[in-house]
């Protein structure tokens, strides 16, 4: 397991971990592009998440391509649990612009490493206007831990939403040393720390920029009330497809902000040895892109 330990630096009564599991973020080139240059050579911008432990080891998830609200369980500590998230922005939330949410949305949740492997690897399609196009693998560009976490605000828990949830976490690969351009280029920092907001499907706003909408079963829907935006609590909003999220810059400090340390062991990169054969490695292991 490579969710790595965390540890508090100060007696912060209000910081709960919710979930712990790994990170990994990927890249798309743009239809036709075999070779990215830069952040305007790139199609899409994915994170994956993989829960291993938190406060309940067993998840509930919809069912394999749900048309309904019927679930299954998972237990996340002895099988593989897989988000495929995609990023609106083409990249994370810019530490220098807090409080600018960026939109996300949960693409994929699967307990087959197969099906993400589907998702990432290269393609061909017909296009009626431009003929055939190609699409290049998806390529590594970040493997880290993450850490989901409720935060509770000293002077306001009187309220029933008087808290909020991070999602905060530490990269372990490409290492510091390495040029890490591309990362630069998609915000993805040492370390960051977000405010994550659940969006509820039943509210109509600024116009659904998704095609599908998260069929949550009742018990979660029911904690939206007739609010836009719940915390992510439980973590099992996440998987349910469709499910649209909010992130926004909070600190690129975690110690600093919620007395929080990540700690990633020395391990081998499990992305490789997961994805490896169907991504390009060299922007994870080398920070340059391809
Ligand atoms: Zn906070």
């Amino acid at each position: 397991m490579g969710e790595g330990e965390e540890s508090k630096t100060r007696a912060e009564a209000g910081v709960e971990i919710q979930e712990r599991g790994e990170i990994f973020f990927f890249y798309r080139p743009k239809v036709g592009k075999q070779q990215v240059h830069g952040p305007d050579d790139v199609q899409r911008l994915y994170i994956i998440l993989r829960p291993e432990s938190g406060e309940r080891a067993v998840e509930e998830k919809q069912l394999p391509n749900a048309s309904s609200r019927r679930t299954q369980e998972v237990n996340i500590e002895k099988q593989p649990l897989l988000r495929f998230m995609i990023m609106g922005r083409k990249s994370l939330p810019n530490p220098a612009q807090k409080r600018r949410p960026y939109w996300g949305f949960v693409d994929m949740v699967t307990t087959n490493v197969q099906d993400v492997k589907a998702a990432l690897q290269e393609g061909e399609y017909d296009s009626s206007t431009r003929g055939h196009r190609h699409i290049s693998a998806a390529r590594a560009v970040g493997e880290g831990i993450y850490r989901l976490v409720r935060h509770k605000q000293p002077d306001t828990q009187k309220s029933k939403k008087s808290y909020h949830t991070h999602l905060i976490y530490k990269l372990e690969f490409p290492s510091e040393d390495e040029e890490n351009e591309p990362q630069n280029s998609f915000n993805i920092g040492r370390e960051g720390s977000f405010l994550i907001m659940i969006k509820n499907p039943d509210v109509e706003g600024d116009g659904s920029r998704n095609k599908r909408r998260a069929q949550f079963p009742a018990h979660l829907q029911g904690e939206f009330g007739h609010t836009r935006f719940h915390p992510a609590d439980p973590p099992d909003y996440l998987n349910f497809e469709g499910c649209e999220f909010l992130l926004i810059s909070a600190s690129d400090d975690i110690e600093q902000e919620l007395g929080l340390e990540l700690t990633t062991a020395p391990h081998e990169c499990d992305l490789v040895k997961m994805f490896g054969e169907t991504t390009s490695t060299q922007p994870l292991l080398k920070g340059t892109w391809v």
